[in-house]
């Protein structure tokens, strides 16, 4: 961070500055008669406190306002382990269910569907945020105990996304990864009470929210203790009006550049339309996505929920297949 004051600035001015810095355990570095670099641990520093002070022009940031999701306080990659599942460790996984749980029978067939198709983790909705308190808000508890029924006969863990912090025993008992959705991801309560979880937590980028900003709510997770973060890119909120969301693929470059958490990809949010989910899909692939997340249904048409993103499970295994094709031609 580089602080530029104004020339002449009076010495008690001065010493303010100097002491807000100290009393954080960070130092000033003098450069010139206006220009101080501030030095140590400087994303603990908020540039707002100090450009209010007195005799101060500028404040700028160097370096960014998180640390422990960034590579450079752990350069190796995150990798988590659920169930026999890794993720982050250069393998391919792909994440597939319902938008929602619908009944015990159906994810119970929709699970050992994508399992055969070769998904490697089960998807669900229990407690949906959707845009209009009138469509369906999801079973609740109860979708929860068909998940892990379905995960337990089918083997494979299962991830739903959390709305309320006051749930999180009810997702420590039945699931295997806990989603933050989009809508929450800067939903700090939220995500400091999820920092206490062993449980791995998939973290949605807002529609609205940057990368940093996305990042720095990972990093609330990991401060409050819990290491175990999955990024999810689903697609953010353009002008563009075709497509739902405009699914940010640069961002997982960037991503995988600036953290060693795993990065995946949901393709079926972002574009909204079952006509445009494999190929999203496939592209999330070779720009190098750890997983990707599709929703699926065996009946599309009866999804209580975003029905028209809904992949034909009987479609699924080729989309699968080709994905590990295109990861083996990526990666080598
Ligand atoms: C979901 O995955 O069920 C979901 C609602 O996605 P998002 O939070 O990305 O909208
Ligand atoms: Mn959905």
């Amino acid at each position: 961070m580089i602080i530029t004051v104004i020339k002449d600035i009076k010495s008690n001015d001065f010493l303010t500055i100097e002491h807000l810095i100290n009393d954080k355990g960070l130092y000033l570095k003098q450069f010139d008669d206006v220009h101080y670099l501030v030095t140590g641990d400087v994303y603990k520093l908020d540039e707002q406190s100090i450009l209010v002070l007195p005799g101060v022009v500028s404040v700028s940031r160097v370096t960014p306002t998180y640390h422990l999701v960034s590579r450079s306080c752990h350069p190796g990659d995150t990798i988590i382990k659920v169930k026999g599942v890794t993720i982050g460790d250069g393998s391919l996984n792909f994440f597939c269910g319902p938008c929602s749980v619908e009944n015990r029978e159906e994810i119970k067939r929709i699970a050992f569907g994508v399992k055969e198709a070769g998904a490697t983790i089960l998807r669900g909705g229990a407690y949906k945020p959707r845009t209009s308190p009138y469509f369906f808000q999801g079973l609740g508890a109860e979708a929860l105990e068909y998940l892990k029924e379905a995960s337990e006969s089918s083997g494979l863990p299962v991830v739903s996304e959390i709305v309320d912090a006051k749930d999180l025993d009810l997702y420590e008992k039945y699931v295997d990864i806990i989603q933050v959705g989009a809508r929450n991801m800067q939903n700090y309560e939220l995500l400091k009470a999820l920092g206490n979880s062993k449980k791995p937590i998939l973290l949605k980028r807002g529609p609205s929210a940057t990368i940093d900003e996305l990042l720095m709510s990972a990093e609330y997770i990991m401060k409050a203790g819990n290491s175990k973060v999955i990024l999810c890119e689903r697609g953010i909120r353009t002008f563009e009006k075709l497509e739902r969301y405009t699914l940010d693929l640069s961002s997982v470059v960037i991503l995988k550049k600036i953290t060693h958490l795993p990065v995946i990809v949901d393709p079926s949010h972002a574009v909204g339309n079952y006509n445009f989910v494999s190929q999203m899909a496939l592209a999330a692939v070779a720009v190098g996505a750890d997983g990707v997340m599709i929703e699926v249904h065996d009946h599309p048409v009866d999804s209580a929920s975003d029905a028209f993103q809904a992949y034909k499970l009987s479609k699924l295994k080729t989309l699968i297949e080709k994905g590990k094709e295109i990861k083996e031609i990526t990666s080598k």
